[in-house]
């Protein structure tokens, strides 16, 4: 027997309701797959939180154990690719979302989802990093590879506080981009600066509809957040810079209009970590290991136990959370 979060769906006045605990587990239970994983340690992304507290249609069938990201030792192995004892790391490929996924304390995994922890990398750092900071360092490579230098002029970072957003400054900044931050808690505004925010400004001056073009200002944006907050970095984009889009905190819609793109010739490049090829999982996670250092990890992530996932993805969800929660399996 293990323990895990297990989702089920419950009717509750003839709605189909989602109900989250930790709940225990049996190896018999676990989805077909060619690597056992002993868990180390999770996390709680966005989408975990979406999961888990029933907010957002991520889980696709019932019972599901949800966690998109996870660090393990593999306990055994039919695939050529991994040998037992050695540690993986899998982010994303519908995992927590159509298979049962890291926040238990064993997953059956297909190998072709599952990477060798980085060189360098510890099991805890990993997760420190997990989806998050992942599809940040996509997004900063996705600004390299159109061109956006540090001398092009700001980065706009949006959803400052998250986990993405986090990451995307301190890498920018490791990389001597000039970072401005968007957020809605001004009062974390320190924590940004000494991630390496050169200005923190307010989340509003961004969220509601604006002007199809307005003044030229960010060299190249980091959205995590979408709605007309993209729509506005779309518009105050300078010539030839260049957005990416990965989230969608304040809302799925993109209320814009094609001025930036046809003006300016402003780029709008759309990050997906899920589904991403492994060749591009280990440029990032190459570029991860190489820039950040032991102080980022502490910098942004908190450890929670397994039996406190569940109300801490209900804070998260509240925007109460700042930077990554690293769930430590072993824990008590
Ligand atoms: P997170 O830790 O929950 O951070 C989201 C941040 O967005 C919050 O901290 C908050 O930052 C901001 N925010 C929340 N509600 C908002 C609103 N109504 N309007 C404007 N800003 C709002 O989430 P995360 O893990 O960083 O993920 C960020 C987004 O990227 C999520 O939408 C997630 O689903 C998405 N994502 C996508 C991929 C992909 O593969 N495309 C991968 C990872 C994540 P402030 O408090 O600083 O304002």
């Amino acid at each position: 027997m293990f323990k895990g979060v297990l989702i089920t769906q419950e009717i509750d006045n003839d709605r189909k309701k989602s109900v989250a605990a930790v709940t225990d587990l049996d190896e018999t239970q676990l989805p077909e797959g060619d690597v056992l994983v002993e868990v180390h340690y999770s996390t709680l992304n966005y989408k975990d939180g979406l999961a888990i507290t029933g907010k957002g249609p991520v889980v696709r069938s019932f019972p599901m154990v949800p966690g998109i990201d996870l660090v393990g030792k593999v306990i055994s192995s039919d695939s050529p690719r991994f040998n037992t004892g050695e540690m993986v790391v899998l982010n994303g490929f519908g995992v927590g979302e159509v298979h049962w996924g890291g926040l238990a304390e064993h997953a059956r995994l297909k190998s072709e989802w599952l990477i060798p922890i980085p060189q360098g990398v510890e099991a805890k750092h990993a997760m420190a990093i997990g989806t998050a900071g992942y599809t940040a360092m996509l997004s900063v490579l996705a600004l390299e590879k159109q061109g956006v230098t540090p001398d092009a002029g700001d980065i706009l970072v949006t959803g400052a506080n998250g986990g993405v957003g986090s990451y995307a400054i301190r890498i920018l900044n490791r990389l001597g981009y000039r970072v401005v931050a968007s957020t809605g808690r001004m009062e974390e505004a320190d924590y940004l600066k000494n991630l390496g925010a050169d200005d923190v400004i307010d989340r509003h001056t961004l969220s509601e509809p604006g002007k199809p073009l307005q003044k030229e200002r960010w060299a190249g944006v980091i959205d995590c957040v979408g709605s007309h907050t993209l729509a506005n970095a779309c518009a105050s984009t300078q010539y030839g810079g260049v957005v990416t889009s990965c989230g969608l905190a304040q809302g799925m819609d993109f209320p814009a209009s094609v001025a930036p793109f046809i003006l300016r010739g402003v780029k709008l490049i759309g990050i997906d970590s899920v589904m991403r090829p492994l060749a591009d999982r280990m440029e990032a996670w190459q570029r991860l290991s190489e820039l950040l250092q032991p102080e980022d990890y502490d910098a942004i992530s908190e450890e929670i136990t397994l039996d406190q996932v569940v109300e801490t993805a209900y804070k998260l969800l509240d925007g109460k959370v700042r930077g990554r929660v690293l769930v430590n399996m072993k824990a008590q």
